[in-house]
């Protein structure tokens, strides 16, 4: 793909591995992707999200190129009796350095709105981990033409209550509940419309020249075929990726798609 000219954010491909691999299927997945780094372009920032027993290994193991990060974190810092839970300073101190935030499948099976994903944010930045911070309608509201507003109010209400300081680390991902896990994808004008609406929602919050700066990401089958499509809107600075991230043969294409 072109480097886009009107942009200097670096791109990003992360990938969520959800609930799956064991401890040696996701080494190898990532021994995999380490062996493949150095051919991937120098301007794509790449990050996988494994499940959270294996982080502190992983993180240990892995290199520079390959961030690790969390698929979820406490809304509580920096310890206590939170059973189950663990903090981002944990998170920090093993190596870890992103957490995925309010995904939709924490939001649906979990209970997350939007004020936890605030929550979770600021204990986030507060410990020196990038947040990911995860958007998205869906289908009916999409149906409803309610899809803007649905958005842009997840926005604003998780980070409207923090400062472009706080936030200067701060990566979205619009993820389109419909499009994510069934092979239903948006369209790259559907992508990039609304990633459109989120700068300027962030631009409303906190002035252009933050909302120019912060990578937002399109998450929803994305894979080999089409992510250099989805890429190349002006507004799409890489991708949120989860099925075709268990795969290294695809995760790959896809990194080098956002090149
Ligand atoms: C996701 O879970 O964030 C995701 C985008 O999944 P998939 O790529 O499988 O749709």
């Amino acid at each position: 793909m072109a480097i886009k000219e009107t942009t200097m954010r670096k791109p990003l491909v992360a990938g969520n591995w959800k609930m799956n691999k064991n401890h040696s299927a996701g080494k190898e997945l990532l021994e995999a992707l380490i062996r493949d780094a150095s051919r991937w372009p120098e301007r794509v920032d790449v990050m996988v999200a494994p499940p959270a027993p294996f982080l502190a290994n992983f993180a240990m193991h892995s290199i520079e190129r390959v961030a690790i990060g969390a698929q979820d974190v406490s809304a509580h810092a920096d310890f206590g009796a939170y059973t189950g839970e663990y903090s981002a300073s944990m998170l920090r101190s093993a190596g870890v350095r992103y957490a995925i935030i309010a995904h939709s499948e924490r939001r649906a099976y979990h209970s997350e709105n939007d004020q936890v994903a605030a929550a979770k944010i600021r204990a986030c930045v507060e410990a020196g981990i990038k947040p990911v911070y995860c958007c998205g309608e869906k289908l009916e509201e999409r149906e409803e033409r309610r899809h803007i507003k649905v958005v842009t109010g997840q926005v604003k209400t998780a980070l409207g209550d923090m400062d472009a300081e706080m936030l200067k680390d701060l990566v979205v991902a619009y993820e389109p509940v419909w499009a994510i896990g069934t092979g239903k994808t948006a369209t790259a004008q559907q992508a990039q419309d609304m990633h459109a609406e989120i700068r300027n929602a962030l631009s409303e919050l906190f002035g252009e020249e933050f909302a120019q700066g912060v990578r937002i990401l399109y998450g929803g089958s994305c894979k080999p075929e089409n992510a250099a499509e989805i890429f190349a809107g002006e507004d799409v600075d890489g991708g949120l990726i989860g099925g075709a991230a268990l795969k290294s043969v695809d995760f790959a294409a896809i990194i080098q798609a956002a090149g």
